[in-house]
C-alpha cells in the first residue's frame, strides 16, 4: 500500500492523510471515521482551506515544504490533546462557522438546545430585548440575533479577550451589542424580555476537568458544587427581567433537580429540557409578575 511504504519525503496528500489517521487513532483513541475527518480537516486548513473534494482530486500530488511543516505542527498540537477547534480557529454551531480561540470554550452541540428554546420564545416581529450572560465566543447571542433580526441582543462577558472573539463573530449583525460586565454588574437599570446563559457549572475538583485543560477554567467551573454562577444568575435575574420574561440557562447532566429547586423560589412555570442525548441540559422559568 502506498501509505505503508511512503518514505519521509513522500509528502503526497494520500500519504500525509494515511499517516495522520494512524497517529490520531493511536494517540487519541479516535475511531477510524473520526480520525479520517480530523486528518482531512487539518490538511484542508494547512493547504489554505481547500475543499474535501480537492484532497480527493489531488491525492497523489506532493504538498509544498511550507504546507507540509504547517500540517505537521498542527498535527503535533492535536496529538497532544489540544481541541481541533483551537487549531483550526473555528467550530460550527447552529449551522454557522464561529471563530474560536483558547480564550473561549469550544462550542458544544448540546448548547443548540438553549438557542432552540430561546427562539421558541422570541416573536418574529416587534421589539424584543435579549440578554446573554457570559457570552464567551458569542455563539448563543449571535445565533439568536441572526434568526431574530427584530430582537436586540445584549451579549456580556467579564473577559475582554472573550468579548473580542464574540465581537468578531457578530460583526455582520446590527442587532447585537457587546458589553464587558461581570454578570449583571454593568447593566444596572436595564430590563430584558428574555435572559439566556451558558455559565460555568462544573464542580471544582471534578475529575472531568482534567480532560478540559486547554479550555479557560473560569468558563467551566464554579464553586464546590458547580452551582455558584447559576445561584447568582437566579438571584439577580428577576431585577433585570420584564414581568413574565423567561430565564433559560444550561447546566450539568445531574443538576436539573437542584436548578428547578433554586428557580422555584423566584420563578413560575419552571422546568428542565433534555438535549440530543436525552440529558436534562437547560432549565428555566418566568419571572413572577
Ligand atoms: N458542557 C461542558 C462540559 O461539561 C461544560 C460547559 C460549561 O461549563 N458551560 O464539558
Amino acid at each position: 500500500m502506498a501509505g505503508e511504504c511512503g518514505g519521509r519525503n513522500e509528502s503526497t496528500i494520500e500519504n500525509l492523510l494515511a499517516r495522520a489517521r494512524r497517529d490520531l487513532s493511536s494517540a487519541l483513541g479516535l475511531q477510524s471515521v473520526e480520525a479520517r475527518i480530523e486528518a482531512q480537516a487539518l490538511l484542508r486548513h494547512a493547504l489554505g482551506d481547500v475543499s474535501g473534494a480537492y484532497l480527493i482530486a489531488h491525492e497523489s500530488e506532493t504538498v509544498s515544504a511550507e504546507q507540509h511543516s504547517l500540517f505537521e505542527s498542527m498535527l503535533e498540537r492535536r496529538l497532544k490533546g489540544e481541541p481541533i477547534a483551537y487549531i483550526l480557529g473555528k467550530r460550527e454551531f447552529y449551522g454557522i462557522d464561529f471563530r474560536v480561540s483558547p480564550d473561549v470554550l469550544v462550542p458544544r452541540p448540546e448548547t443548540e438546545l438553549l438557542v432552540d428554546l430561546a427562539l421558541e420564545r422570541i416573536p418574529e416581529k416587534g421589539s424584543f430585548r435579549v440578554l446573554d450572560l457570559g457570552t464567551g465566543s458569542g455563539i448563543v447571542a449571535v445565533s439568536i440575533a441572526r434568526h431574530r433580526k427584530n430582537a436586540l441582543v445584549t451579549a456580556v462577558d467579564k473577559s475582554s479577550r472573550a468579548l473580542q472573539v464574540a465581537r468578531d463573530n457578530g460583526k455582520d449583525l446590527a442587532n447585537i451589542r457587546f458589553v464587558e460586565s461581570d454578570w449583571f454588574e454593568s447593566l444596572v437599570g436595564e430590563h430584558f424580555d428574555l435572559i439566556v446563559s451558558n455559565p460555568p457549572y462544573i464542580a471544582e475538583g471534578d475529575g472531568h476537568l482534567k480532560d478540559l485543560k486547554f479550555e479557560p477554567i473560569c468558563a467551566l467551573s464554579s464553586g464546590p458544587d458547580g452551582l455558584d454562577s447559576i445561584r447568582k444568575i437566579i438571584e439577580d435575574a428577576p431585577g433585570y427581567l420584564e414581568p413574565g420574561g423567561w430565564l433559560l440557562f444550561e447546566h450539568g447532566f445531574d443538576q436539573g433537580a437542584s436548578c428547578r429547586m433554586l428557580l422555584s423560589k423566584k420563578f413560575a412555570d419552571t422546568g428542565s429540557w433534555r438535549d440530543i442525548s436525552g440529558i436534562e441540559r437547560v432549565s428555566g422559568g418566568r419571572r413572577l409578575t
